[in-house]
Formats: structure tokens, C-alpha cells, sequence
């Protein structure tokens, strides 16, 4: 690849040559060390200390402020929840508005990660050479819309004509749940690691800044008319040690001769510029913002690809991007974006290598006169590995979105396909098709994945029920339960207990609904199970309790009151009984499927009478029914 016009080589003693001015008597003397660099550093290790107090605060106290994060101010514009990411964006963005990109080089946790991996290689005498293409960089501000805009777009040209465009802000600034919208450790990690070091290592020291970071698509945007910017006084002798230093790829010598100042908005402020010229040329300062300044002769960039390498290089981010975002419900957006742009990087960089005679990675000759090296060996290898990993992710989220949309396709509704085991004869001829090319997609998916799709298992365990397989469904559920936390947790067991009411293990039933309602206090359905449970189980006062507290909570749960209905007249408790029918009875849509799944349910608990009253409401609806078992 062709190297930029800063530095080629770095020397252990920071001897540098500096081509930007050829026959300069400088071109190999020392750069000074930024001194600013140590105060950012110490800024940014602050900034995880504060993060890392935050994580300790809310363990200790139970509730905390919601997190600082940009992200969250998705659910600020989606559902009104303003929480603290979004007052954190809406300033920062502010703030770059005036002063330029300072929250991103002095507050960004990411970019600490990205600045150590660099400094870390610094130490074993690799400089990450910067990756520049033409069209990649135009991702972040891509992704910015995609994340901020598009969901209120999608509102406003296809939403409900009742719902505002602007939801109704809510208060979210406290939180008891400060993990709820994060990825589990076991994500966060490779999160870190992908979009902290092997971005750095593969495309530069602000690899992932430049290439993924949708907050750093707005901050560009915001820097552009700022007038707060990098300045510079007639004391420049075009050096070029501060383009040389500096790790956001700027080509500041050229830019401030061009413009007078630094007009790239990928300048994050960082200083390390200013510090290091040696004739003290450079400044903050206010003045004209970049959109406002006179444009002489474009400065000349060099890029990594040329126009025909460009275009693969989108299309294989695009492809990779959608291969690996959301596989096993495991990698989420921005991860996506990192490895897209790592995938991007490693596919261009190997075609080149396999079609040139010559070429070099960091300090190694990968291919030189033809020959490959070993380092070059090396590297296919790794490549391939690479997007052989990311080409399997995308054919397992084939599989797995195949699969989502039969599921979403199947009509049959829970509640009726959960009144008795075998629930085959209930399903169209549409939901037996969607039954058994969900199965066959989400069987794909687990049989050759890497990994349990926490999302997928409870899905095709839905499917294995619809088919009649009601034992490997509770198998599958019981395989998603440990997989999963919070909400997601408490269905899968819910659905777990229910499916075991139906097959008659009562005990197993009452002890997973026990564990789903410990998970989640207000899933009322639960409750009905969990009573229908302690019925079968014999413990006929614990039942009617449990179905007396779901009514409580909800006083229109036709099952709940019809139990109810049922028990007090096994008790002969007539009055009690019929207050109870006539509450269930106000709320029973007049739907012949739903009088009859009420029916079944009834029968289940040998509440007889009143299962049959519902089976002949069925067959008044519609006769059809007649012929229907019991
Ligand atoms: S572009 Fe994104 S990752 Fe980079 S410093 Fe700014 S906010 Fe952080
Ligand atoms: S601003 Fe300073 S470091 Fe940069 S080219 Fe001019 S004199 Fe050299
Ligand atoms: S131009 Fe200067 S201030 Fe901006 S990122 Fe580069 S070194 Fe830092």
C-alpha cells in the first residue's frame, strides 16, 4: 500500500525522515515529545476511573445515574426516555459546535483503548500506518444517521398516524438497572479488544474513529463549523514534525500553509501539534470556521486504494457488516462496524498481496520480488482466517434471520396454541409452512453455529412445540434460560412452565414458573400457570391464591377469573362463582378460537361445567366447532 506523505519509518530514538520537506537541513532530527500528551493521557485514565466508580457505585448503592453513553440517547429519541447519554450527546455535540472535536480527544474511552494500543506497539517499535480510503470514510456519519435519524424518520413516513413524531419525555436519569442496555461481559470484551486494538493494529492509531464511530460522524459534522481550531503565526517553516506527530492523520503542515489552520475535522484537538513544533508556530484559537474559509488549491492526500480496490472495499464492508451485526445475537452495531472495517482492510490488503511482486506490513517485507515471506504466509493465513470466520458468521445470520421471519410470520396465537399439547390442528396451512422453514433455518443455525443464539433458542423451541415435539421444546427452552438474563429469562421459563403444565409434569412446571416470576415479578401469565400447577399438584388453596393475586394485578384476565369461577364452585362456593364468571365473561372477545381455548384450559383442571359453557359459546359463534375434540 502507498504510505502517506508523513513519516516512513520510526526509529527506537525518534529519528524521524520527514519527506513532507525532502531537502530540509531537518529532515532527520528529533521531534520533541508532546507534553501535552501526558496530560491527556492523564485525563483519559481519570475518565476510566470515574467510569470504573460509576460500575462500583451502582453495585454498592443498587441505583445510580443511567449511563453516560451516546448510545442511550437512542431510546431518548425512540421512547422519550431522557437519561443521561442523551443531556452527555446533546452537550458534547454542543461543545464541538464551539470548540471543536475536545470531548473526543480528551473524554472518549475508546479512544484510551485506541491510544494505548498504540502506545503499546510504540513499544515494540511499530507505528500503525494510517488506512486511507476515499469512500469508508464516509461510514461514521452513515452510521450516525442510520442510529439517531432513520428510527424518527421511519416514524414519521410509516408510524401509527396517532403517534407523535417527538415521543413524551420521560425522566430516565436514575437508573436501578445500569447494565440493562450494555452487552454482557462476555461481549464487551472482544468489543473492546476488536474495536480497541485490532482496528489500531490493522488501520491506524484512530482506525475505529475514522472508520466506525457513529458519535464521530456528528462530531466531524459539528467540527466543521466551529470556530475553535489549530492556528497558525507566521513562525512556520513547513517542518512538518506536527504532521508527523500527529495520530488523527492530518496533514497539519499542509493545511495550516493552505487554510491557516487545521481544517480536517478528523483534528480531535489532541494539542500534540502545538507541542511539538519546534519554531511554537501552532495555536488554539477562535476565528473563521472551516466552512467559511476560502478554499485555495486542495491539498493533495494520498489514499491506500485506488478506485476499482475502493469499491470492493465497500462492498465487502457492506457484505461483512451485515454478515456479523446481530449474529447469535451476540455482536452488536458498532462491533459490527469495527470488524467490517478490519475485514475491509485485510481483504483489499491480501488481493494486493497475492497480485504484486512487492509488498510490506509494518517492519516486514510480506512479498518482495514475487516471493512471499513467511511474515507474508503469515498474514494469508490470518486473513483468511478472518474472513472465513466472518463469511460463516454471515451464513449463520442468514439462517437466523430465515428463521426470524417465518416466526413472525406464524398467526396461531400463544395462548390458544398452549391450551393442550399438540397444538397441529390449530395451525393453517401458512403457519405449517413458516412451522417447518423456521425450524429447518434456526436448526441450521444451532446445529453449525459457533455459539447459542439466546434470541434463536427460544424461537425454534416455540417451532419444535407448534410440530408436536413439546419435550425437546422444553429441552431448548431450558438451553435458553441459561443463556439469557432479565425479561428474555423470565419468558423462556414462563413458556417452559407452561408447556410442562401440558405435559402433565406439574412439579417441573410449578418450579420453573417459581423461577420466572423471581426474574420478573409482574409477568401475570405466570401467575395462571403457576396456580394451574399448584391445582394439578393438589395444593388447591396455594392455586387459588396464585390466581387471585395475577386478578389483582390485572382484573380482565379472562383465565385467571374463569379459574377462579372454577374453584369456588369445586367448593360449592356459588356466589363467589358466578361473581367471578361474570367478571371473566365482561372481558371474553366473541371469538369462537378463544371460547374454545378457554374451554380446554378449564378442562384441564376439571372444571368441567364451566369448560363446557365455553365449548358451546364456541359452537353458538360458529358451528364449525361441532365437529372439533374435546
Ligand atoms: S470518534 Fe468516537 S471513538 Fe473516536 S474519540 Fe470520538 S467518540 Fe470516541
Ligand atoms: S507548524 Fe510547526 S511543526 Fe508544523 S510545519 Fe510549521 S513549523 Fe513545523
Ligand atoms: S492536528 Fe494537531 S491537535 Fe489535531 S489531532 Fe492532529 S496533532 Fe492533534
Amino acid at each position: 500500500m502507498k504510505s502517506g506523505c508523513v513519516s516512513k519509518e520510526v526509529k527506537k530514538s525518534r529519528s524521524i525522515k520527514l519527506p513532507v520537506l525532502p531537502n530540509s537541513p531537518i529532515q532527520q532530527s528529533e521531534i520533541r515529545d508532546s507534553k501535552t500528551s501526558r496530560w491527556r493521557a492523564a485525563a483519559l485514565v481519570a475518565l476510566n476511573l470515574l467510569m470504573i466508580a460509576h460500575i462500583v457505585q451502582w453495585r454498592l448503592m443498587g441505583t445510580t445515574v443511567s449511563p453516560i453513553e451516546p448510545s442511550e440517547s437512542m431510546y431518548t429519541l425512540q421512547r422519550g426516555a431522557v437519561n443521561a447519554g442523551f443531556i452527555f450527546f446533546g452537550l458534547a455535540i454542543l461543545a464541538t459546535l464551539i470548540v471543536g472535536r475536545f470531548v473526543c480527544g480528551w473524554g472518549c474511552h475508546i479512544l484510551a483503548l485506541q491510544d494505548f494500543c498504540a502506545w503499546l506497539l510504540k513499544k515494540l517499535g511499530l507505528r500503525p500506518k494510517a488506512f486511507r480510503s476515499r469512500l469508508l470514510v464516509f461510514v461514521p456519519l452513515i452510521a450516525a444517521l442510520y442510529m439517531f435519524v432513520w428510527p424518527t424518520a421511519l416514524r414519521f413516513f410509516s408510524g401509527p398516524k396517532d403517534q407523535p413524531i417527538i415521543p413524551e419525555f420521560t425522566n430516565h436519569l436514575v437508573t436501578t438497572n445500569f447494565w440493562e442496555t450494555f452487552p454482557s461481559i462476555a461481549v464487551a470484551i472482544p468489543f473492546l479488544f476488536i474495536c480497541g486494538f485490532i482496528t489500531v493494529y490493522f488501520l491506524g492509531s484512530k482506525g475505529f474513529c475514522t472508520y466506525a464511530c457513529p458519535y464521530g460522524g456528528f462530531f466531524s459534522l459539528a467540527d466543521r463549523v466551529s470556530p475553535g481550531k489549530i492556528r497558525v503565526t507566521d513562525a512556520c517553516n513547513q517542518c512538518g514534525h506536527c504532521t508527523a506527530t500527529c495520530t488523527s492523520n492530518v496533514l497539519v503542515h499542509a493545511e495550516v500553509k493552505q487554510f491557516g489552520m487545521v481544517v480536517d475535522p478528523g483534528c480531535m484537538k489532541c494539542m500534540d501539534c502545538i507541542s511539538v513544533c519546534p519554531n511554537d508556530a501552532l495555536y488554539f484559537g477562535f476565528g473563521m470556521p472551516t466552512l467559511a474559509a476560502p478554499k485555495p488549491k486542495a491539498i493533495k492526500k494520498s489514499y491506500s486504494l485506488t478506485w476499482p480496490e475502493e469499491i470492493v472495499g465497500a462492498i465487502v464492508f457492506l457484505g461483512s457488516f451485515l454478515a456479523v451485526r446481530g449474529v447469535y445475537a451476540l455482536v452488536p452495531f458498532l462491533m459490527a462496524l469495527g470488524v467490517a472495517s478490519v475485514t475491509t482492510f485485510l481483504a483489499v490488503k491480501t488481493m494486493r498481496l497475492l497480485s504484486t511482486s512487492t509488498s510490506t506490513f509494518y517492519n516486514s517485507d510480506l512479498k518482495s520480488s514475487g516471493r512471499m515471506s513467511r511474515a507474508g504466509w503469515l498474514f494469508v493465513t490470518f486473513a483468511l482466517l478472518w474472513i472465513g470466520l466472518t463469511a460463516h458468521a454471515g451464513w449463520v445470520r442468514y439462517h437466523e434471520f430465515a428463521g426470524e421471519r417465518a416466526y413472525e410470520k406464524v398467526q396461531i396465537p400463544d395462548e390458544l396454541a398452549l391450551a393442550r399439547i399438540n397444538p397441529g390442528r390449530w395451525l393453517s396451512p401458512l403457519d405449517r409452512e413458516q412451522v417447518a422453514t423456521g425450524k429447518k433455518h434456526f436448526g441450521t443455525a444451532a446445529d453449525f453455529g459457533f455459539f447459542a443464539n439466546s434470541e434463536a433458542l427460544p424461537k425454534l423451541a416455540w417451532f419444535e412445540y407448534l410440530s408436536g415435539d413439546a419435550e425437546k421444546s422444553v429441552q431448548l427452552l431450558n438451553t435458553a434460560a441459561t443463556h439469557q438474563h432479565g425479561q428474555a429469562r423470565a419468558l423462556s421459563l414462563y413458556y417452559r412452565g407452561a408447556i410442562l403444565n401440558r405435559l402433565g409434569r406439574y412439579e417441573q412446571a410449578r418450579a420453573s414458573l417459581d423461577e420466572a416470576l423471581a426474574e420478573r415479578d409482574d409477568l401475570i401469565l405466570a401467575r395462571e400457570e403457576r396456580g394451574e400447577a399448584l391445582w394439578q399438584l393438589g395444593r388447591k388453596q396455594e392455586a387459588v391464591a396464585a390466581w387471585s393475586d395475577a386478578v389483582q394485578r390485572n382484573e380482565g384476565l379472562v383465565i385467571a377469573n374463569n379459574q377462579l369461577a372454577g374453584a369456588a364452585a369445586s367448593l360449592g362456593k356459588t356466589e363467589i362463582a358466578t361473581a367471578y364468571e361474570r367478571q371473566a365473561d365482561q372481558f371474553t372477545p366473541p371469538d369462537p378460537l378463544f371460547h374454545w381455548m378457554v374451554g380446554l384450559r378449564l378442562q384441564n383442571l376439571g372444571m368441567n361445567a364451566l369448560a363446557e359453557k365455553h365449548f358451546q359459546q364456541a359452537i353458538q359463534l360458529d358451528p364449525g366447532f361441532q365437529t372439533y375434540q374435546r
